[in-house]
């Protein structure tokens, strides 16, 4: 512990929307309390500290940091790795950092197409189609513009992870948690996710009666019903492959569970542990049987699959990425 036995604080970020950093934020009365024991030796997003800072910390000095957002590109992976070498802790914070997130579905196409995406379409503004540089000069200053990877990575792609706590954005009272067992020294063994292991049907507060469903139905296409399970419904909710601990919050406002807590304990694959449960609700089994036929038009009703089963997982994942022709 650092001086006046206070904790040695980072957070870190790679690829991120930084609603990671408002959940740090969100902790309201409770952040002057964890700040009063915690000196915040590195945060970007509210302090005017560099990279220079960083690299002139000794090694093992920072007892804990916090690191959200995916790996996409070199910078990201440079400071991942030069965290990894000053904290005692590294904790994966949100589900970026956990299992390459929202920016992991870039792992659907690869670089060179990402950038042709984003540099040489009507939308952008390129006349010239510049692409970025590695290097450039602009008035006499030479600039290093990261290069990005060809596969988006969560941390654990690239350095060691101690803790995981997943969530977009984690909760906060996983982040009070987090701390309270970092502060008293009663910590979970090494690359424990933090949170329930059960999945999200478990604090579900629907009732689900586990029906086959004739219909798979996008949730703008209908209001549903706010007592009964949204599988039941036939909207594809991600209850069944996503792990509890955020107290259905999506759930209780009337919308499916996108699984951004990531799978339960013993699971290995998110989206294939969904697939399996639209498999045993679709009528392909009992006096009900579906025939191919049906069974292939009620899969057509699935206009995103890959954005429906893997939003939050696909660089970790068991495919990780799209495979043949990008
Ligand atoms: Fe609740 Fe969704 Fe599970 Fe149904 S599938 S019980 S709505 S979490």
């Amino acid at each position: 512990m650092a001086e006046g036995n206070k904790l040695n604080l980072a957070i870190g970020l790679g690829a991120t929307c930084s609603g990671c950093d408002v959940t740090i934020v969100d902790l309201a009365e409770d952040l002057p309390k964890i700040l009063s024991s915690a000196n915040i030796v590195f945060w970007p997003t509210a302090a005017d500290l560099k990279l220079k800072d960083l690299e002139a910390m000794a090694d093992g000095s920072i007892d804990l940091c916090l690191y959200h957002g995916s790996i996409v590109n070199e910078e990201n992976a440079e400071i991942a790795k030069l965290l990894r070498r000053k904290s005692k802790l590294l904790v994966a914070f949100g589900s970026c950092a956990c299992f390459g997130g929202i920016p992991g579905l870039g792992n659907l196409t690869n670089r060179e197409q990402l950038l042709e995406t984003v540099y040489g379409t009507p939308s952008t503004e390129n006349p010239n189609g510049i692409k970025p540089q590695g290097e450039v000069i602009v008035d006499g200053y030479r600039m290093r513009v990261p290069r990005r990877l060809d596969l988006a990575l969560p941390l654990s792609g690239v350095v060691e992870v101690d803790y995981l706590i997943p969530g977009c954005p984690p909760q906060t009272s996983q982040v009070r948690d987090s701390f309270e067992a970092i502060l008293s020294g009663n910590l979970p063994p090494k690359g424990s996710i933090i949170g329930p292991g059960k999945n999200l049907c478990d604090e579900c507060p629907r009732k689900r009666e586990g029906k086959a469903i004739a219909r798979i139905v996008r949730p703008h296409e209908i209001i549903p019903d706010p007592e009964k399970c949204l599988l039941d419904q036939g909207i594809l909710c991600m209850g069944p492959a996503t792990r509890a601990g955020c107290g259905a919050k999506c759930i209780k406002a009337n919308m499916r569970c996108e699984g951004c807590m990531g799978p339960p304990d013993g699971i290995r694959d998110q989206g294939a542990k969904m697939l399996s449960t639209i498999a045993s609700i679709l009528g392909l089994e009992g006096e009900e049987k579906m025939t191919e036929e049906e069974v292939a038009k009620l899969m057509d009703g699935i206009a995103d699959p890959v954005g429906l089963f893997y939003l939050f997982s696909l660089p970790s994942s068991i495919l990780r990425r799209k495979w043949g022709e990008v």
